[in-house]
């Protein structure tokens, strides 16, 4: 991939397909900033190199033109954020809109109204595409969470600029993560898997296995393996069509002399709503009736114990129903845990949605190494894949 550090930018329009699909309140005021701060480095860097940014993202999931969807309502907020002001024009293609940024100036920043405006955009239209390319010199990605989408500003634009598409610095961030959890990270490298289904995580339990030296299941999922290995399980959550996948998981591990560590206990209730009666349970001899909801203490002990032997750590997903009080102590337990270990100088790698929101409950998350910002696109590339908006810079 080229390096966009190294090019000279001055003078130059440059497109920056960015991710701003940030969260809105009822009056239209950004809740979460965080994506537009995940891009201020790429806008920065081009600033100082002299460019102009021609920002260009998508907006929700509108079916038309919907004022609820418009960017307008976020320019105040990137503004402030990107502390620099920015200009808004309400289409995205067009000979208006090429008219206005040939009108810009060396360091001016434009906001482009939603590309989702266009049904070409997720069509994946290779004219729309084209019409995105005349906007600029050079196109840069930073939207790493759409990355896994093949569409017009991801995947298809790209094909336009020859030597003149580069991946922004969040993107390039966002790839050296993965690549440290599954290819170059000091060993020994420890994947924590958690959250509530073991099918939107097969497929990366396959690839990671073969990449990682210890996997710690726990939260629901983790009952699916307990009951594949012979385990009583009670009432706790579990995908039993996937207990022949989760058995071939267990004896790919067993070939590839990796381990596979699952819960020894589980704190359960009889019911999700009201748990007046709570009892810990070895993990596989949980009574009829009895839902496991939380890791127990001996399991924290020999999770924390994993940590504190590794080198590199992902965690994705909570060790229990963590929204709840009564169920959250494994999972503040295992954050608590990462925390000291990283504090040692351990690379602790957190991504996918739920760990983000536990990290959040739970306190400060400054502290993580890195906190990946794609959900979708972070699982695709877990699971081995080459995204379609990363391919499409290589080609
Ligand atoms: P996921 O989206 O698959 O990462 O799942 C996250 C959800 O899993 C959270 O809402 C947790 O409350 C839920 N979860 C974690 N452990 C359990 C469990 N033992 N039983 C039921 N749900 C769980």
């Amino acid at each position: 991939m080229f390096n966009l550090e190294k090019q000279d930018l001055e003078n130059k329009k440059v497109i920056i397909r960015v991710d701003l699909n940030v969260p809105l309140d009822d009056n239209f005021n950004v809740t979460d900033t965080t994506r537009i701060e995940a891009c201020k480095e790429t806008i920065d860097l081009i600033l100082d190199k002299g460019g102009t940014c021609i920002l260009i993202s998508h907006f929700g999931r509108p079916k038309e033109r919907e004022d609820k969807f418009s960017l307008k309502h976020i320019v105040k907020t990137v503004s402030e954020v990107l502390d620099h002001p920015v200009v808004f024009h309400n289409d995205c293609i067009g000979n208006e809109v090429q008219e206005v940024i040939s009108n810009l100036n060396q360091r001016d920043i434009i906001l482009l109204e939603n590309l989702r405006f266009y049904k070409e955009e997720t069509l994946g239209d290779s004219l729309f595409a084209e019409e995105l390319s005349k906007l600029g010199d050079i196109y840069v990605n930073d939207a790493f969470g759409t990355c896994h989408r093949e569409h017009s500003s991801t995947a298809l634009i790209a094909q336009f600029f020859k030597n003149k598409k580069f991946a922004g610095k969040l993107l390039l961030k966002e790839l050296n993560a993965i690549n440290q959890i599954a290819n170059n990270g000091k060993k020994p490298v420890l994947a924590i898997l958690g959250g509530a289904k073991v099918s939107s995580k097969l497929n990366i339990l396959h690839n990671l296995i073969k990449k990682v030296d210890k996997i710690i299941i726990g939260g629901g999922m983790a009952y699916t393996f307990i009951k594949a290995k012979g385990g009583k399980i009670g009432n706790s959550l579990v995908e039993d069509e996937l207990i022949f996948n989760a058995k071939e998981i267990l004896s790919l591990a067993d070939k590839l002399e990796k381990q596979i560590i699952l819960p020894v206990d589980t704190k359960a209730s009889k019911d999700f709503e009201n748990n007046d009666q709570i009892k810990t349970f070895n993990s596989n001899e949980i009574e009829d009736d009895w839902m496991g909801l939380d890791i127990g203490k001996k399991t924290i002990e020999k999770f924390s114990q994993e940590i504190f032997l590794s080198n590199t750590i992902f965690w994705n997903g909570p060790m229990g129903v963590f929204e709840k009080e009564l169920f959250s102590e494994g999972t503040s337990s295992i954050c608590n845990s990462l925390k000291q270990a990283k504090q040692k100088g351990v690379n602790v790698i957190v991504g996918g949605g739920d760990s983000i929101a536990a990290l959040k409950k739970l306190g400060n998350k400054d502290w993580v190494s890195y906190i990946s910002t794609g959900g979708g696109a972070l699982l695709e590339s877990l699971e081995g894949k080459t995204l379609p908006g990363v391919k499409a810079l290589m080609q």
